[in-house]
């Protein structure tokens, strides 16, 4: 591979406290950048300060949204080494969303140096308490400057790395949700499965209408039948019912979350039954019914777990496990997080560390 450019800031940005920290508004010194340009492919692989990036207003992501990105985070482990989380989990389903939007493919081991590197120079900015990480987000924009809709010829591939703070703040808080009857988010066939923008820019509407409402969160049915489960807000969902653990499968308009696949690793590792199928609605209030939805929770990057204490479907409420945080909830979270922070030995070898 070619060798990545650094350009260093002339001074250095300091961490803010733990306290200090949301979630995603502070960035640190240096991103990485690298161009594609149909020709030349994937080049001038560089890190520079982090910096307003200048475009012409014609770029074709800013008409046409062809972009993808990802979101994962590295830690500061309580012996003072820092890893990141499945990095190339990450990065493999970063080419699966670039095929999907006819983004040119990346090498995954120069994405993946690039992202080590970069790292390596952004150490101190790892926060260290408890539920604290740096986030990272690689993200293709298409910046080729043409108002005709087409695949673009160039585009810029960036890498910031953002420290967030804690999740939750003052211990879990089982979030309220609708079922969403009237609007839907992907479709089989669609770009569902891809980790893109134009599948958040269709859930704006109905997360309005929810919060109005006072949910949390939309739980998002299948557009056809309006009837099967697809997933949760910004985050997978699954179903503890009479003990077994159900997800919805991977059917190409679900996003198939890292989170998710760990939860289901883990479960299937601690011999609970774990089934990833098609389920609906009618189900889950039958289940509730007879007594026998045990708990229901999302999962994803930025939460890790987000227990869900009610679900409301055309009006009909239902309240999980007395609106208090699961048992099972409470255990992925702790093993989960442990690992992350290195309380828990790394047996799935889901860390790497920065060198
Ligand atoms: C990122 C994302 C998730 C969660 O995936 P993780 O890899 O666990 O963070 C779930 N749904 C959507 C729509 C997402 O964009």
């Amino acid at each position: 591979m070619s060798d990545i450019t650094v350009t260093k800031v002339k001074q250095v940005g300091v961490l803010p406290t733990d306290k200090e920290l949301g979630f995603g508004t502070i960035f640190t010194d240096h991103m990485f950048v690298m161009d594609y340009t149909t020709g030349k492919g994937w080049h001038s692989p560089r890190i520079v300060p982090y910096a307003e990036c200048a475009n012409y207003p014609a770029m074709i992501v800013f008409h046409y949204g062809q972009a993808i990105f990802e979101g994962m985070k590295a830690f500061r482990t309580e012996d003072n080494r820092i890893c990141v989380f499945r990095p190339y989990e990450y990065l493999n389903r970063f080419n699966r969303s670039a095929e999907k939007l006819c983004i040119p493919k990346m090498d995954v081991e120069q994405i993946h140096d690039a992202l080590f590197q970069l790292l390596a120079l952004e150490k101190n900015w790892v926060p260290g308490q408890l539920g604290t990480s740096l986030y990272i987000r690689p993200f293709v924009v298409a910046d080729e400057p043409h108002l005709g809709v087409k695949v673009a010829d160039s585009f810029k591939l960036y890498i910031i790395l953002s420290p967030v703070g804690a999740y939750y703040k003052t211990g879990f808080n089982p979030v309220s949700i609708k079922v969403e009857d009237k609007y839907v988010r992907a479709i089989k066939g669609g770009l569902g499965e891809a980790k893109t923008p134009a599948n958040y820019a269709m859930s704006l509407a109905a997360q309005q209408d929810a919060y109005a409402e006072g949910f949390g969160q939309v739980l998002w049915l299948d557009a056809v039948h309006r009837k099967y489960i697809e997933e949760v807000g910004t985050m997978n969902i699954l179903f503890k019912i009479n003990g077994e653990i159900i997800t919805p499968e991977l059917n190409g308009s679900i996003l198939g979350g890292i989170t998710r696949k760990t939860v289901l690793e883990l479960s299937r590792s601690w011999g609970l039954k774990t089934t990833e199928r098609q389920i609906s609605i009618d189900e889950v209030y039958d289940a509730y019914a007879k007594g026998q939805l045990d708990e229901v929770f999302g999962s994803g990057t930025a939460a890790v777990i987000s227990p869900v204490g009610e679900l409301s479907w055309k009006g009909q409420r239902i309240v999980i496990n007395h609106n208090q945080t699961g048992p099972y909830a409470q255990k992925l979270f702790d093993y989960i997080t442990g690992v992350q922070s290195g309380k828990i030995a790394d047996q799935f070898g889901w860390m790497e560390e920065v060198r």
